[in-house]
C-alpha cells in the first residue's frame, strides 16, 4: 500500500473493513482526503490534526445502494424523501425504481436529484406518466395502456438524463399491465436495447406467471420481488426454486428483493435461500405505503435476510458492489483508493426483534446491524433513531 506524504483529512480507525469488490476483509484504517478514500492500510499514521473515527469492534462497508426506493416526494403520493430515509438507513444511494416516465421525469431530476443531498439514480418507467396513481385508495396501473408505453419518447428522455438514468422500469401483473401482460416488458426491453441498459421488471399477481417473465429477461436484467409470497413465488410447492429462475440466473439475470409492502415472505425467502438460491441484490422497495412498516429501509431489509442465514459479507455485497454493477456504476459501492468516500458504520449487536413480512408471518431477531453513523463524501453523518428498533416484548406482553 502506497501511503503518500499530503496526510488525510480524517481516518476512520481500526474497524473490520468489508469490500466484496476488492476482496478486502480485515481489521484496517482508512485514510480520506478531499472526499475521496485516499488509503487503505492495517495501521496509518496520524499526525495532529487529523479527524480520527474510532471504528474499533464496527464493521466498515462501503457507501449502501439501495437499488429499488420510491423518491419521487410530493409530486407522487407514495414517494418519500429521500434523504431521511437514506440517513436513517445509511444509504449513501437512492435508485428510484420507475417512479417518473418520460412525461415526468424533467420535474423529478429539478425537485428531487439535484436538491437532494443524497445521490438519487433512477430507473426511467416505460411508461409515459411513471407510476401516477399508487395509493392506499386509488391504484391505477401504468402499463396497462399501450399509447402510454412510448419507446421513442422513454428513449428520448434517458439520452436527455443520461447522468441519472440507469435502466428502465416496468411493472407486470394483475391490473398493473393488465391484458397486455408480456407486451409491456417487450416494450420496456425495446427502449433499454436501443439505450444499452438493463431492464428491472417488476413481478406482480399473476398474469403473467413467475416463469413466463423470468423467461423473456435478457442478460443483466433484474427481476425486482424475488421473493415475493404466493400467488408468484420463485419457489413450487416442494419449495424448489423454479426451473426458468434457475435458467435465468444461469444466462446472467439478477434477482432483486424489492420488499415493500407486497412482495416480500418469509416462507419464499427461506425456501429459496435453504435450495441454495440467495438474491443478487437487496433493496426495500421504500415508498410511503412501505416506510412505515412492514419494509420500512434498506437496513430493516437487511437485517431480515441476515436473521434468514445470510452471512454478514454476503449481505454485504448485494447492497455494495452488486447493484452498483447492476446500474453500470462500478465506481460506486466499493472503497479502492480513488473511490468516493462513502462509508457506513455498523455494529453487530444480539438484539431481539420481530421482524413481520407482508403476509403479517413474524420471525425474531438473533442479530441486527445497528447503524453507529456514516460518511458521505468524506462528510460525517450522525447514526439516526430507527422507527423499527424496539425492545421485543416478551410473549404474553
Ligand atoms: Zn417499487
Amino acid at each position: 500500500m502506497v501511503i503518500d506524504d499530503a496526510g488525510f483529512d480524517a481516518i476512520v480507525a481500526g474497524g473490520r473493513v468489508i469490500d466484496p469488490a476488492n476482496a478486502v476483509d480485515a481489521v484496517c484504517d482508512i485514510g480520506i482526503r478531499d472526499g475521496r478514500v485516499a488509503a487503505l492500510a492495517p495501521v496509518l499514521p496520524r499526525p495532529p490534526g487529523v479527524t480520527i473515527h474510532d471504528a474499533d469492534g464496527l464493521l466498515v462497508v462501503p457507501g449502501l445502494i439501495d437499488l429499488h426506493t420510491h423518491v419521487y416526494a410530493r409530486a407522487t403520493s407514495y414517494g418519500v424523501d429521500p434523504d431521511r430515509v437514506a440517513l436513517r438507513a445509511q444509504v449513501a444511494t437512492m435508485v428510484d425504481a420507475g417512479s417518473a416516465g418520460a412525461g415526468t421525469y424533467a420535474g423529478f431530476h429539478a425537485f428531487v436529484i439535484e436538491p437532494a443531498r443524497t445521490r438519487v439514480l433512477a430507473f426511467l418507467n416505460i411508461s409515459f406518466p411513471g407510476i401516477f396513481a399508487f395509493d392506499r385508495d386509488v391504484m391505477v396501473g401504468e402499463a396497462a395502456h399501450l399509447t402510454l408505453l412510448h419507446v421513442p419518447r422513454c428513449v428520448e428522455v434517458a439520452r436527455a438524463h443520461a447522468d441519472s438514468v440507469v435502466g428502465i422500469k416496468v411493472r407486470l401483473g394483475g391490473a398493473v399491465s393488465g391484458d397486455l401482460g408480456l407486451q409491456a416488458l417487450d416494450k420496456a426491453q425495446q427502449a433499454a436495447a436501443e439505450l444499452g441498459l438493463p431492464v428491472m421488471c417488476h413481478v406482480g399477481r399473476p398474469p403473467p406467471s413467475y416463469a413466463e417473465i423470468v423467461d423473456r429477461l435478457r442478460p443483466g436484467d433484474i427481476l425486482t420481488h424475488c421473493f415475493r409470497p404466493a400467488p408468484n413465488a420463485p419457489v413450487d410447492d416442494a419449495r424448489k426454486v423454479l426451473p426458468s429462475v434457475r435458467a435465468a440466473r444461469r444466462r446472467g439475470v439478477l434477482f432483486d428483493i424489492g420488499h415493500g409492502m407486497g412482495a416480500f415472505g418469509f416462507d419464499s425467502a427461506e425456501a429459496a435461500l435453504a435450495d441454495g438460491f440467495a438474491p443478487d441484490t437487496i433493496s426495500s422497495d421504500v415508498h410511503g405505503l412501505s416506510v412505515d412498516g412492514p419494509a420500512y429501509d434498506l437496513l430493516h431489509t437487511m437485517n431480515k435476510l441476515l436473521n434468514c442465514g445470510m452471512p454478514v459479507p454476503d449481505v454485504v455485497r448485494t447492497v455494495t458492489v452488486a447493484p452498483a454493477r447492476a446500474i453500470g456504476r462500478p465506481q460506486l459501492g466499493q472503497l479502492a483508493v480513488g473511490a468516493c468516500a462513502d462509508l457506513a458504520l455498523f455494529r453487530l449487536a444480539e438484539v431481539a426483534l420481530r421482524f413481520v413480512d407482508v403476509t403479517g408471518a413474524h420471525r425474531d431477531s438473533a442479530r441486527l446491524l445497528k447503524p453507529a453513523g456514516m460518511l458521505r463524501a468524506g462528510h460525517w453523518c450522525d447514526a439516526q433513531p430507527r422507527p423499527w428498533e424496539f425492545p421485543r416484548k416478551a410473549d404474553g406482553g
